[in-house]
């Protein structure tokens, strides 16, 4: 999601007034596949989207997951889409046709989840997809459209599709109170909607519902 004015205009100014490992940390999975997953603003930034970009990408997508461990202001850590530069990003999207980001929006959009990005025809089986299962979809929505040539889920060879989720619907796939989001967790406890997201996801993908 964008907030109207972003504390840090990049992430190398960020990085250069934050600590790796206590402020931010980034994982990266490079698994020589051809689509990569992408959480630019993970951790307590928009939790949920690093749990969910995980279980999307399976043990077959490559990912990127940037990640906010401070928990206070962790809204101060977000980079908008269009202008996140990581060099180890960059060299996964080198050899990447399609990227996938995953994003949440708090409360905006309650209840739905926004496609946006340039990549059409994965846009529209994801659309098609996550209908099926039951979420509300829409794919021409008001804001966060991802169709900046310069979204970074657009710098793929054939661009990305950006997938948006209100914090509602994220809330509805963890059996949990609190932010989907641990330093130190691994597994979090998540219901059948986490399940349904990721299958439809990764079946639009053309992969087999569970990783
Ligand atoms: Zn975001």
């Amino acid at each position: 999601m964008a907030y109207p004015k972003d504390f840090y205009p990049s992430l190398s100014a960020l990085k250069r007034d934050l600590v790796k490992d206590k402020h931010y940390r980034t994982k990266v999975v490079d698994r020589g596949s051809d689509i990569t997953v992408i959480a630019p603003h993970g951790g307590f930034i928009e939790p949920g989207s690093s749990y969910i970009a995980r279980a999307v990408a399976g043990s077959q997508l490559n990912l990127y997951d940037f990640q906010g461990l401070r928990r206070r202001r962790a809204q101060e850590l977000h980079v908008t889409s269009t202008r996140f530069r990581d060099r180890r990003l960059n060299d996964l999207l080198l050899h990447t046709r399609l990227a996938l980001s995953i994003h949440s929006m708090g409360e905006q959009g309650s209840g739905e989840i926004w496609i946006g990005g340039l990549n059409l025809e994965l846009k529209q089986r994801i659309c098609d997809q996550l209908s099926l299962s039951g979420f509300v979809v829409n794919g021409d929505s008001p804001r966060y459209r991802g169709v900046h040539p310069a979204n970074i889920v657009n710098l793929a060879s054939e661009h990305g599709v950006q997938i948006e989720l209100s914090g509602n619907v994220i809330a509805a796939m963890f059996a949990m109170e609190g932010p989907p989001f641990g330093r130190r967790v691994t597994q979090l406890p998540t219901t059948e909607r986490f399940d349904a997201f990721v299958g439809a996801v990764r079946s639009a993908m053309g992969l087999e519902a569970a990783a």
